[in-house]
């Protein structure tokens, strides 16, 4: 069945009425304020590619204060009608929202493939994350309820309502271009705020589809804004006065700047860093098993995922156990251009950030770390200027090197021994960063040990990638999170919402 609000037969990555595909004439791309697709005011432009094929697909303005004010105007007119809309009347535009997503899945996950490079499948998984946030928050009139307690003292009650906070704003990374504005998003304005979004520059197309399908939804002009940019839009908003908050996923460095500067001007921030996950492999684990798991973990979405396993970290005869199946799985994977069926691992996302992992596999080999695999090497014959690089295992590490110490946010495991539980325990304490990690094994002693005295606070049990769910609460810790509340679950709630406790005696 065609989608009724799309012409029978329309090219899929098509974005206000332009095929993002098209060669001839790539698009310098439009802010979305106050209702309306409107021209930034920025100077210079980030290019956007097709990591497939390094095709030039649009340009990215990399607007300023003045963009960044023109939104914030627009949502803080919005915010006082919007406030006063009721919950369950709030939500209309999601229920809208949910069916033109499901309408418009496919070319969606099409998009974020073009942009990104990652597979169509992978694409599918994260627009499927993005609805389940919008499941999530269409219950908000539920969720937002407060509490009450008759009788705090002889005839007094006391009860608190939660109230929306104003205009938040959420800065994004380039891995999942779609799904992580929709962490924060559809929750911040069910709880009655409005909202600014701004895009990673290097992926901002899938956002604009986003963005003309919430306008389709009909969510009233400037509740929801869309400014693009780099770090000067980004510095505009965490100085904005009349920001109330901010939500922030992308690299530790940036994440506490993003932390320390908005803090400083009185916003609420929660603010997701970046990661270096390790997957503990104990003896008496399903060997294969767990070298089939961690193997997608790692190579899944070509590295560049916050929850990737980085890390494998064999514990005594594990190690040499899981080595070669490794191997023999990671040389099953498929490489190639996202977009092709039988695909099972894009490109990176930049000429530069292949460098950048270039230099990692170059780093550890200088190490002394022993390379087991080599996708150095890799080339694409069908696309020759794809960003492509061949899935690489680097084993023998040690936890002082550079390769297990740094996030590579690439197709690279590192592969590591540690002579017993104990030991792996205390490599995975030490690190600075803590986002995820997982322990394979059969001993529930163990798992529950582990879960019990690591850190990382997205943490699987013989499970490769402990996965956003929409229903829970998202987020790392030590290095890899600053803040308090995590994204969605509970957290969202409470985090887009102020709690006013009320105490009333009538005589
Ligand atoms: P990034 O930190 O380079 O960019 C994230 C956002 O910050 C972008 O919107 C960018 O425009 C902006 N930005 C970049 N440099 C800035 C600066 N100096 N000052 C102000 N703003 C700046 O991250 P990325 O490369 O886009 O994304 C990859 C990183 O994101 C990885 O470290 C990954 O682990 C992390 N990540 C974390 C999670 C999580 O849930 N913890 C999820 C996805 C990605």
């Amino acid at each position: 069945m065609t989608a009724p609000h799309k012409p029978a037969g329309a090219p899929s990555a098509v974005i206000n009425g332009h095929d993002a595909r098209s060669a001839a004439e790539p698009r310098t791309l439009t802010n979305y304020i106050g209702g309306k697709w409107v021209a930034s005011d920025a100077k210079r432009f980030a290019e956007v590619h097709n990591p497939a094929t390094a095709q030039l697909i649009a340009r990215t303005p990399l607007g300023g204060a003045a963009d960044v004010d023109r939104a914030v105007k627009a949502a803080m007119k919005a915010y006082p009608a919007w406030r006063q809309t009721p919950p369950v009347n709030r939500v209309k535009p999601l229920f809208k929202l949910k069916y033109l997503l499901e309408e418009d899945f496919d070319d969606l996950a099409r998009v974020v493939t073009l942009e990104h490079g990652k597979t169509l499948d992978e694409s599918r998984s994260s627009v499927r994350r993005a609805i389940d946030n919008v499941d999530l928050a269409i219950g908000t009139p539920d969720r937002m309820q407060g509490t009450a307690l008759e009788d705090i003292a002889s005839g007094i009650d006391c009860h608190t309502v939660r109230q929306p906070l104003g205009v938040f704003a959420a800065i994004t990374p380039f891995n999942f271009p779609l799904m992580v504005p929709m962490w924060f998003l559809p929750h911040a304005v069910a709880c009655g705020n409005t909202f600014i979004v701004k895009p990673s520059e290097r992926v901002p197309l899938s956002q604009m589809r986003m963005f003309e399908l919430m306008h389709e939804a009909g969510f009233p002009e400037g509740v929801i804004n869309l400014v693009h940019g780099g770090k000067e839009a980004v510095d505009a908003i965490l100085d904005h006065p009349e920001i109330a908050g901010v939500s922030f996923v992308g690299s530790s460095p940036v994440a506490r700047h993003v932390y320390s500067r908005a803090a400083a001007s009185g916003k609420r921030v929660q603010a997701l860093g970046g990661a270096k996950n390790f997957v503990v492999v104990m003896p008496d684990a399903d060997i294969p098993r767990a070298a089939q798991v961690s193997t997608e973990s790692c190579f899944g979405c070509a590295g560049e995922r916050c929850l990737a396993n980085s890390v494998v970290l064999g514990v005594g005869e594990a190690y040499d156990k899981i080595r070669d199946k490794l191997v023999e799985e990671a040389k099953g994977i498929k490489v190639g251009d996202g977009l092709e069926s039988d695909v099972t691992m894009g490109p990176l996302i930049t000429r530069q950030h292949r460098e950048k992992v270039l230099g990692y596999i170059e780093k550890g080999i200088a190490e002394g770390a022993k390379l087991l695999l080599d996708g150095r090497g890799f080339k694409d014959p069908k696309h020759p200027d794809g960003y492509f690089l061949g899935p690489t295992i680097l084993a023998d590490a040690k936890p002082e090197m550079v390769i297990a110490q740094e996030e590579i946010f690439g197709p690279v495991l590192v592969l590591m021994k540690a002579k017993d539980f104990d030991e792996a325990v205390s490599i995975v304490r030490r690190h600075e960063l803590g986002n995820a990690t997982s322990i394979f094994t059969s001993s529930g002693k163990y798992a529950r040990e582990y879960r019990y005295r690591v850190e990382p606070s997205m943490l699987g049990v013989n499970i490769g990638v402990a996965a956003p769910m929409a229903f829970f609460p998202f987020g790392g810790a030590k290095g890899s999170f600053f803040g308090d509340l995590k994204a969605h679950g509970r957290d969202a709630v409470e985090f887009y919402t102020d709690k006013k406790v009320v105490i009333t005696r009538w005589f």
